[in-house]
This record gives structure tokens, sequence and C-alpha cells, in this order.
């Protein structure tokens, strides 16, 4: 940018200067010129003005001193007198411009272009009477002359301005790069101005990347640490029940019990990799995810039946209500979110409680809701359970498969969906998750 700034400065001056001096040269000579034909002009009327043959050749010959070439030439075009050349040799003057303009108007001029580019010669005549008219001329630099006369200085002012422009561009760019450079050095002080009002908006952008890069990147950090924190329960219990069958201690009846320890932790350790694999998954947006139509009423109703053996397990009576209704998104999705759901509406209850899903439409947007009577959410939880690794009571979690992973999937899906959550929740008496899908277009 520096760099552009600064070519685009020098550019800018070498074009000014330039065109300065082409303008400036050409206004000169055209004042200049116009002067020569006005001086010519004059001399031409005081010719006019000799009244004998004597006063006239005076005249002429002081002319000459001055460069000024003066001409009497007849009705035919002969030369009958010239100050210069011997008017006997010289060729018909009849057809000249500024001759046949005289003769008509009085009046004439002309400026013609010598041999040479370098000089113009400029003439004026005046009708003496019928007979003649008399024709003054005179050389001058034409317009290239000057220009090459100009061209040293010329050049000279175009190095120094140059020169100039070089060393400002250069002050100027810092100036303008400075505010910038310590923006992005100052990224985290939000309070920190921009000095242009017009990277205003590029800069609150900015930070707000910056902010969201670095909470990722925590939440990251964070999620590793929980998740190396997490295998190591599993994998600690494995070591152990493997080194008491290792050491021969084990009687053939606890054996099978460590076995079945192991196979546990084991499913446990399952469990907390597929969880976290989907998670990341889910991070890196929802690349996986097919969109087909979904009859949510009839993948609530599978969920159940899946689901039947375990609340018998738990105790907990777990039913369906409601109707047809038509969900858009990831199937995979759609039934881990019912299963997280009913699943915790089971593990979180007590003896003797029930479940109850139900899906329907409310005003023509599909509703899923989970009612558990078990024990319930106290406030002060409520906002933290969808975050990862989040539980109220480790031990119920651990004890009943949980990895705390569950609810911060649901969370994911849920967006995913473009759909909201509401909880409501009282401990004691039991949850209710409600999902509100968007209407179907
Ligand atoms: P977990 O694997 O521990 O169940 P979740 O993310 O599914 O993890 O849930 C987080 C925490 O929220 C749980 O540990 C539990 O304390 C609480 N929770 C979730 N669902 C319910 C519910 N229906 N009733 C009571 N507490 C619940």
């Amino acid at each position: 940018m520096k760099k552009k700034i600064n070519k685009m400065l020098v550019l800018i001056s070498a074009l000014a200067i330039l065109f300065t001096v082409i303008l400036t040269t050409f206004v000169y000579y055209d004042m200049f010129r116009k002067q020569i034909v006005e001086d010519l002009r004059g001399y031409a009327y005081i010719a006019r003005e000799c009244e004998t043959q004597e006063q006239f050749e005076k005249l002429g010959q002081q002319m000459r001193l001055s460069d000024v070439r003066v001409t009497v030439v007849d009705k035919n075009g002969d030369v009958i007198y010239d100050n210069e050349a011997n008017q006997a040799v010289m060729e018909n003057h009849g057809e000249r411009p500024e001759i046949v303009q005289a003769f008509a108007a009085e009046e004439g001029d002309d400026v013609r272009r010598s041999e040479t580019l370098a000089k113009n010669t400029f003439y004026f005549a005046l009708r003496l009477n019928d007979e003649a008219v008399i024709r003054m001329a005179r050389d001058a630099g034409s317009v290239y002359s000057i220009l090459h006369k100009a061209m040293p200085s010329l050049i000279g002012t175009i190095l120094l301005l140059g020169a100039m422009s070089v060393v400002m561009a250069h002050f100027l760019t810092k100036r303008l790069i400075a505010p910038i450079g310590r923006l992005a050095s100052n990224l985290d002080e939000s309070d920190d101005e921009a000095d242009y009002e017009e990277l205003t908006p590029f800069v609150t952008t900015i930070r707000q990347q910056h902010q969201d890069i670095m909470k990722s990147a925590r939440m990251r950090q964070e999620f590793t640490a929980n998740v190396s924190h997490e295998l190591k329960t599993p994998l600690t219990s494995i070591m152990g029940y493997a080194e008491l069958i290792e050491s021969g201690m084990a009687e053939d009846a606890d054996v099978t019990r460590f076995a079945g320890g192991i196979r546990n932790s084991a499913a446990r350790l399952l469990t907390l990799i597929n969880e976290t694999i989907r998670l990341s998954e889910m991070d890196d947006g929802n690349a996986n995810a097919e969109v087909e139509n979904l009859n949510l009423y009839e993948m609530a109703k599978y969920c159940v039946e899946m689901l039947e053996m375990s609340a018998a397990k738990h105790e907990v009576q777990i039913s369906l209500l409601g109707e047809a209704c038509h969900v858009s998104g990831d199937r995979q999705q759609m039934e881990e979110l019912l299963y997280n759901l009913c699943d915790n509406a089971i593990r979180y209850n007590n003896a003797g409680g029930s479940v109850t899903v139900e899906v329907k439409p409310v005003e023509g947007a599909p509703v899923l809701t989970v009612r558990d009577t078990g024990i319930g959410i106290s406030k002060e939880h409520q906002e933290r359970i969808f975050e990862r690794f989040y539980r109220v009571d480790k031990s119920r979690s651990k004890s009943t498969g949980g990895t705390g992973l569950g609810l911060a999937i649901v969370k994911h899906i849920i967006t995913g969906f473009g759909a909201r959550l509401e909880l409501n929740s009282e401990v004691g008496k039991g949850t209710e998750i409600k999902v509100f899908f968007p209407k179907e277009s």
C-alpha cells in the first residue's frame, strides 16, 4: 500500500508539472504571437503616414535594423519595394494570403512556418491605396523552439519537484499508515478508536472477528482439556481391572465382574469419542447434513419404542402424544435430538415417574415437547446445562452413562434446524423441554 501511494503521488505531481508547463507555454506563445502582429500593425500604419519617398525609405532602413522586413506589392502582385532584397528578382506575391486579405479588407495577416521547424514568419499587410499594399514581416521562434529553450529548466524543475514529492510521499504515507499499524497491534483494546472515521466499520468487524477467533480458540482448548480429562477415568478403571486380573488375585467370579466393569468403561469411552467427533463435525459446519422432509411424529414414535426397555429398567413410563408433523432437515440429527432429550428425561427421572413426548403443530409450526416428572433442574443450573461437559450431578450423570455432551449436541442441532428451545423446570417436580421448529414454507 505504501509503495502504491508513493507511486501515485509521484505520478500525480509529475503529470501536474508537465501539464502546467505545456499549458503555460501555449498561453504565453499565444500572447507573444499577438504582440508581434500588433507591433507589425503599428509599423505598417506609421509607414502609411510617410509623405515622401525619402521618408519611406529611411523608415525602411530603420526597420531593417530591427529585423523587420518591409515590402510593397502592387495590384499585380509584383514587388515594387523591399528593404532587404532586390525587388526585381522577387517572385510574384499576388497569391499570399495577407496580401489578398489587405486588398480585399484593408488589413491582412498570416503566420508561416519557415523551412526549419524552429522559426515562424509573421506577416501583417495594410492597403496603402487601391494600387498597392505594404507588408511588414518578422521571424520569431516557434512554440517548439520556446519549449526547446525551456527544456533544461523544465527538466530541472520536474526532477526537483519529483524528488520533493518522493520525500513528501514517504512521510505522508508513513503518517497515513501509522494509525492502521497501531490498530493492528491493539486489536484487543476495544476502546481504542480508529483515527479515520471511514475505518470504523472495518475496525469493528475485524475486532469482532478477532474476539470470536480468540473465544473459539479458548473454547477448543478447554474442550480438548475436558475431553482428555474425561477419557482418563474410564481408562484408569480399565487399567485397574486389568491389573487385578493380571496379578491372578481375582477369583473366577470376580473376573466376570471385572470384565463387566471393563466392558462398561469401554462403552463409556466409545460414547465419549463418538460424541466428541459429532461435536467437532458440527463445529466445522454442517457439511454432512442432508436435508429431507422428516415425519417428526413417526421418528418420535420410533425413538420412544427404542427407549422403552431403558425406561422399564428405570421404572419409568414413556408415552407419545400428538399428530403427524413434518420438518425438513437431516435425519440423523433429528434422531440424535429426539434420543438425547428422551434419554435425559428417563435418566434424570424417579422410579415410578413418567416421560411424555408430544409432537403437534402450534399455529402451523411443528413443536416437539419432552416432559418428565423427574428430579428437575434448579434455576442457576438451567442456563449452563447446554455447555459442554456441564453436569448438575456428576455422579448421577456418570452412573447412567452420561457424558455431559448430550445437550451441547442438542443445542447445535437446534441451531442447524433454525429452531428455538424453551426450558421449564422445577426441582423435585420435573422438566419440560419444548423445541419450536420453523414453519414449513
Ligand atoms: P449428560 O450426559 O450428563 O446427561 P447432558 O448434556 O445431556 O449431559 O445434560 C447436562 C446436564 O443437564 C445433566 O448432567 C443433568 O444434570 C441435566 N439434565 C439434562 N436433562 C435433564 C432432565 N430432563 N432433568 C433433569 N436434569 C437434566
